[in-house]
């Protein structure tokens, strides 16, 4: 029998050395669960850091699946495809935006962005705007673009130059945004809540100052909705719950609930700047990406989803605010919709190792905070486990 020790000594010895390997192999899931190899269950609150929206093994991802692979996987992208129309309809219908460009990951659709505002600003602009503002503990992505605008991502000097003229302002300052803008200021991004960087909702007041600065300097608002969005804080789109129109959105993520898939969706005043042949991927859009998708989108739409999804995130709020009355190791909780941080007193990691022993899975977001991102079809019997099985590893840590 294959034994966890084996497969993690053979995945040691081929795997590249970029995630710490846990001591677990998962093997299947199901709902909010998932499975290890020895029959172990655990509740799943991380759901792939956001990502498996409808939890595991939902039976509509399964059927949307078998029934696109059995007619055809792939075409060409100069070929549309109804599945592709269908969800770049979906999207767009229910946004802010007008086109869409189909990607495989949250990196590609911030890429895409990236491109697309310094595009729009050298036709319209100036052929030197083609700077960037971002964010202090923002996280774009993993890509030579998305890593320029991530301000600790930049750490690594091995990897550089970076992309010059990338400009970091204090997440929630407005003014520390004003004192940056120039003429060559061709985007300013922001996740509407910050996941990596902690679980940090932007404050509304922020979120519609950087709007006016946008619209008074035409420059693209770019909203990285990669993690927060596609219902992940009770809306479908994050920025609804700010109240304001942004001109260019990355997404992914919860958007394929685990199939990988991404988009970015824009304006027409920025995607009509698009010409053919300037950018483009194998994969995007194909109909079984698309299909799988429009699936998930569609449940994430239906009837009472979302006030599910806010519920059970107030639930799990208070709770957690709960039990923080009773111990001095959480130091605060923050969260929106089911998109929830508890900072910590005491060693995270090892913290989470412990949670991971006694039956749950979480991860860490910042230094200190315990980033809760269960499928968004967890219900109270989950999230009151979730409450339970915290309390006591950290009673016991
Ligand atoms: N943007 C945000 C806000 C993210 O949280 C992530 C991933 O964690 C990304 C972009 C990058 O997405 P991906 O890992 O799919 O490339």
């Amino acid at each position: 029998m294959t034994t966890t020790q084996d497969i993690i000594e053979r995945a040691k010895a081929v795997s590249m050395n970029t995630y710490p390997i846990q001591p677990v192999v998962m093997s299947h899931g199901q709902g909010c669960y998932l499975t290890d190899i020895d029959g172990k269950e655990y509740l799943d609150f991380a759901a792939g850091i956001a990502v498996a929206a409808l939890g595991h093994a939902h039976p509509k991802i399964i059927n949307a699946m078998k029934e696109q692979a059995q007619k055809f996987m792939i075409c060409p992208a100069s070929y549309m495809t109804e599945p592709r129309v269908k969800c770049a309809e979906l999207l767009v219908q229910n946004c802010c935006t007008d086109k869409v460009f189909f990607c495989n990951s949250g990196a590609e659709a911030m890429e895409a962005a990236m491109k697309l505002a310094r595009l729009w600003a050298h036709k319209n602009k100036s052929e030197t705007c083609k700077e960037f503002i971002s964010f202090g503990s923002s996280f774009h992505g993993r890509t030579f673009g998305a890593v320029s605008v991530t301000e600790k991502s930049r750490l690594y000097p091995q990897f550089g130059p970076y992309l010059p003229g990338c400009h970091f302002a204090e997440f929630n300052n407005l003014e520390s945004v004003k004192a940056l803008i120039t003429d060559k200021i061709c985007g300013i991004i922001l996740e509407p809540v910050q996941g990596e960087g902690g679980i940090t909702p932007a404050d509304k007041d922020f979120i519609q100052g950087l709007r006016k600065l946008c619209d008074e300097h035409d420059i693209a608002l770019i909203l990285d909705e990669v993690q927060c969005g596609m219902g992940r804080i009770g809306s479908l789109y994050a920025h609804s719950q700010f109240d304001i129109e942004a001109d260019i959105i990355a997404i992914a993520k919860g958007m394929g609930s685990g199939f990988p898939v991404g988009a970015m969706l824009a304006k027409d005043k920025f995607a009509d700047a698009m010409e053919l042949g300037m950018h483009g991927t194998t994969y995007g859009g194909n109909p079984l990406a698309t299909h799988v998708a429009y699936t998930v989108v569609s449940e994430i739409m239906s009837d009472g989803f979302m006030d599910h999804v806010n519920k059970m995130g107030e639930r799990l709020v208070a709770g957690l605010e709960n039990i923080k009355s009773r111990s001095n190791k959480i130091e605060a909780v923050r969260g929106i919709g089911l998109m929830v941080g508890a900072d910590l007193s005491i060693d995270i990691k090892g913290f989470l190792g412990a949670l991971r022993e006694n039956g749950m899975m979480a991860t860490q977001a910042g230094a200190k905070t315990l980033r809760l991102t269960p499928p968004l079809i967890a219900g109270e019997k989950e999230i009151d486990e979730a409450l339970e099985k915290i309390e006591n590893t950290l009673k016991d840590f």
